[in-house]
């Protein structure tokens, strides 16, 4: 999110984490366009009027090498100035003041249309019998529903979107919990042991693996 408005991007980022998102936030266009160009945003949420670069500046530039979807917004009301946001390449537009219901509605329908990396359609991820709803943020193995805390469902996400792979400590605790390694190493045990206890313990199969050293890892190995 980039955001100059102090109060209103605490008062998002507050409220978007209580969704579930892992938000980034910058208070200024070159601030904001750096970290969009460095790191692989599921979606970019813009002010439009910024000091430095203006949101139409960030798009343009982001635009040269990036599709991360873009949610402009703006104080802005005119009909041609939301065209010409749309024609520099936003996904979207929010004229402010808003709902936050509405900001969650519309990021919802733009990560539904789908991210350039991942597959398309990818409603659902699976493993085995577990069955993850990206939309719906239900998992079930067996048809059984697990009861997950929103960072627990974070986190068995990216373990499922990376499935096979082992995944460090650090890695999982930049993407679920915004936090470098040292603060969150803690956090990541505890939150792995505890979504153990409720993916893998009432069931025969084991999906999420400890890799000694290294990380974890969600795999279908055989038994
Ligand atoms: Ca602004």
């Amino acid at each position: 999110m980039i955001e100059d408005e102090l109060k209103l991007a605490a008062y998002l980022h507050k409220g978007l984490t209580e969704e579930g998102f892992v938000v980034d936030v910058a208070h200024n266009g070159v601030d904001g366009l750096h970290l969009a160009m460095e790191c692989d945003y599921d979606l970019l949420v813009l002010d439009a009027m910024l000091p430095g670069i203006d949101g139409l500046g960030v798009l343009a530039a982001l635009r040269q090498s990036k599709q991360t979807p873009v949610l402009m917004l703006t104080a802005r009301v005119r009909v041609e100035d939301r065209v010409k946001g749309l024609q520099s390449g936003a996904d979207d537009y929010l004229v402010k003041p808003f709902a936050f219901s509405e900001l969650v509605a519309r990021i919802q329908v733009l990560l539904r249309r789908g991210h350039p990396r991942s597959a398309a359609g990818e409603a659902v991820l699976g493993l085995a019998d577990l069955e993850v709803d990206l939309l719906r943020r239900k998992a079930t193995r067996a048809g059984r529903r697990l009861d997950l805390t929103a960072k627990e469902f974070n986190l068995l996400v990216l373990l499922l979107r990376r499935q096979g792979e082992v995944l460090s400590r650090t890695e999982i605790a930049e993407q679920v919990w915004d936090m470098n390694f040292d603060s969150a190493t803690n956090v990541i045990d505890v939150a792995i042991r505890r979504l153990r206890a409720k993916l893998d313990a009432p069931f025969e199969r084991t999906l999420l693996h400890t890799v000694r050293g290294m990380g974890y890892a969600l795999e279908a190995r055989d038994p």
